[in-house]
């Protein structure tokens, strides 16, 4: 019979696999499902986005691109981090197919057998498989319940966090529960790394979509500067999930390191998607400003219609995401929820937290009341 590599064979399939099979499968009967477990905007890609990328095409931007990216979007994200108070070096970014491919290629290359990767609950589901894939081992800390705050999980970092530690990843705002961490918080994180010499993973892709708290980047605090690794993205912020673009600020061996793993796997990113990229990143305030307010509204109009329901919701500063309190087995009540109210949801366990059902509000205001209306008539709040 064959045999897998150790480092697949330990890897598990996202557990929110049997939610969305469960979804495809009412939905093929006719149901109308209501799918609150997706991660990706539901607006398209501005207009101006869409037309730079048609341009690049036309302007025949078809072949290979310089590996690491072009060097006009290079400079630009240079001064974007800039901005956010991060000194990476065009020589310090890789630009890749999507945030994800970044990860990767970043937990490949610092990471082996012998290495340690600390993780906060409830964590995004990607990194435990990518550190698994990379063999390393996984220490987790638990975020305060109910509001996933960090500060109040310090006390247990200083526990976790060793000379032994390689790499400690956060990321603010949070997929899965949209939380936003304080500068105290952070300082602490820097502290602990500082201290015991360890690299941070700061995964800023939700970065554009706060309300009222904006987020620091950790990798601009005094100490963390070569200690840093900033993961930033198009998805989320401009809605291109499709396109698949994104990048990272590396401390500059690092780089040399992750740099050979995208030469050759991946290559490039798609060449004329960089340029659509350099459109989003000069281009697009006001229509990232137009996708926060619609979020921001529908935050507000979800935690009104959970208020009236008698159901207690933190309020989420940041991303799309939201944490529903429900029952312990929150795989259960998820399928349940599908099955009864026709209403698609990520169980928290999947993200470390049991007891919790992920929504992504990225869904229109009907939508997203239909839901609740449903979650209610069927007791399920
Ligand atoms: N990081 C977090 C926390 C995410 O939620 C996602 C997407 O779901 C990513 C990174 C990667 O996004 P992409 O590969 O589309 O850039």
């Amino acid at each position: 019979t064959q045999t897998f590599a150790d480092r697949v064979t330990r890897v598990e399939p996202s557990a929110t696999i049997a939610i969305s099979n469960l979804a495809s499968e009412l939905e093929a009967d006719g149901v109308d499902v209501v799918d609150l477990s997706v991660g990706e905007p539901d607006f398209p890609t501005p207009q101006n986005v869409v037309e730079a990328g048609k341009q690049a095409i036309d302007d025949g931007h078809t072949g290979y691109a310089p590996s690491n990216g072009i060097p006009q979007l290079r400079e630009a994200i240079v001064e974007k981090f800039e901005a956010d108070g991060l000194s990476y070096g065009t020589d310090e970014l890789i630009v890749t197919p999507g945030g994800k491919q970044a990860l990767f290629e970043v937990f490949m290359a610092l990471l082996d057998e012998d290495d340690e990767v600390v993780l906060f609950d409830p964590a995004w589901v990607s990194y435990e498989a990518m550190a698994k894939m990379a063999g390393a081992s996984i220490e987790r800390v638990d975020l305060s319940p109910y509001d996933f705050q960090l500060e109040p999980a310090l006390d247990e970092l200083a526990e976790v966090v060793t000379d032994d530690t390689s790499l400690i990843v956060v990321n603010s705002p949070s997929n899965p529960t949209g939380a936003v961490f304080s500068d105290a918080a952070l300082e602490g994180v820097r502290d602990l790394a500082v201290e015991h010499d360890v690299m941070a993973l700061s995964d800023e892709i939700y970065q554009e979509i706060t309300y009222g708290t904006d987020m620091t980047s950790l990798g601009s605090l005094d100490g963390m500067e070569g200690r840093t690794i900033t993961l930033n993205g198009f998805s989320k912020a401009y809605s291109m999930t499709g396109w698949r673009l994104g990048y990272v600020g590396l401390p500059v061996d690092l780089h040399e390191q992750a740099a050979k793993i995208q030469s050759h796997s991946v290559t490039c990113a798609t060449h004329f998607v960089q340029y659509a990229g350099l459109e989003a990143l000069t281009n697009t305030d006001e229509a990232v400003a137009e996708m926060r307010d619609a979020f921001h509204e529908r935050r507000d109009m979800l935690l009104e219609l959970f208020e009236e329901h008698d159901k207690d919701v933190a309020t989420p500063e940041g991303a799309f995401y939201m944490m529903l309190p429900v029952d312990d087995d929150d795989q259960a009540w998820c399928e349940g929820a599908i099955e009864d109210a026709h209403v698609a949801t990520v169980p928290g366990s999947a993200f470390g937290t049991p007891g919790y059902a992920r929504l992504s509000y990225a869904a229109s205001e009907g939508r997203l009341r239909e839901a609740v209306e449903r979650l209610a008539d069927n007791d399920y709040i």
